[in-house]
């Protein structure tokens, strides 16, 4: 057997590492090898914002400030009283913007698991972390599962529910229908896109009945997708939903650029 030299062997060690060093998801930037995280370095999750404040105690969407403490929220004021409790990691910018994309167009599967960590941090009201138990992603379709090969929703569902003690039952839920993608459309039209686009299927409704059941996604846009979800469940016999993304898109901060 023909021996290689050591130094060789090392150097050769080394160039593969150069050419296989995972780099930042967002900045490019080589990640060290000794972090357990090795899709986005430290820069770039500093540079992540939690959603702005002030904001509605419910959904925390931005509420005007001023000296009322419950104004009527703008976002959810009209929505059904079972669901409780929006939250999101992050305002979907920059870094964010950049994981939802790897995850969910470049086939990076696994920034799933530091997205969902980040989730599993969320502060959440009482209630909601004493009787959320299980957790069920926004199915995509068939299509998008055959093109894609996983559901983003499911693999941050996953990581999330083991972050927090809580089941992962993607099962739960599931699309009736394929739909238009969310992404072009105005937001009046988001909601007829999707709706009755999912149920629980009748055979799993008895493990949703009486449930708070805790919905998750990886963005929040208008919440179309997320209502949708929220009233199959309610409909099941759910008692309450909430719902855990990992960002979420604040117009007014859009609007800013
Ligand atoms: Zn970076
Ligand atoms: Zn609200």
């Amino acid at each position: 057997m023909l021996a290689i030299p050591r130094l060789a062997r090392d150097a050769w060690a080394g160039a593969l590492d150069l050419v296989f060093a995972p780099v930042c998801v967002s900045c490019r930037a080589p990640v060290p090898t000794t972090l357990p995280d090795r899709v986005v370095c430290q820069v770039c999750w500093a540079r992540c914002r939690p959603l702005p404040a002030p904001r509605c105690d419910r959904c925390w969407g931005p509420v005007p400030a001023r000296e009322d403490p419950r104004p009527k929220c703008r976002t959810c004021g009209d929505w059904p009283a079972a669901v409780r409790s929006i939250r999101s990691a992050y305002v979907m910018d920059d870094v964010p913007r950049d994981l939802v994309h790897a995850l969910k167009y470049q086939g990076w599967e696994a920034a799933a698991a530091p997205m969902s960590a980040r989730m599993a941090r969320i502060a959440w009201p009482r209630d909601v972390s004493d009787e959320a138990r299980l957790v069920v992603a926004v199915p995509t379709s068939r299509a998008r599962l055959r093109e894609r090969g996983y559901n983003q929703a499911a693999l941050l569902a996953a990581g999330f529910a083991a972050g927090t003690e809580r089941v992962a039952a993607p099962e739960l839920l599931e699309r009736t229908r394929a739909t238009a993608t969310q992404t072009a459309l105005h937001p009046s039209e988001r909601r007829a896109n999707v709706a009755r686009a999912f149920s629980v299927p009748a055979r799993q409704a008895p493990r949703v009945r009486g449930e708070h059941v805790m919905l998750v996604d990886d963005v929040w846009t208008t919440g179309a997708t997320a209502l949708a979800c929220s009233e199959a469940l309610l409909e099941a016999g759910a008692r309450v939903v909430s719902v855990a993304t990992f960002a979420r898109v604040i117009p007014e901060l859009e609007r800013l650029g």
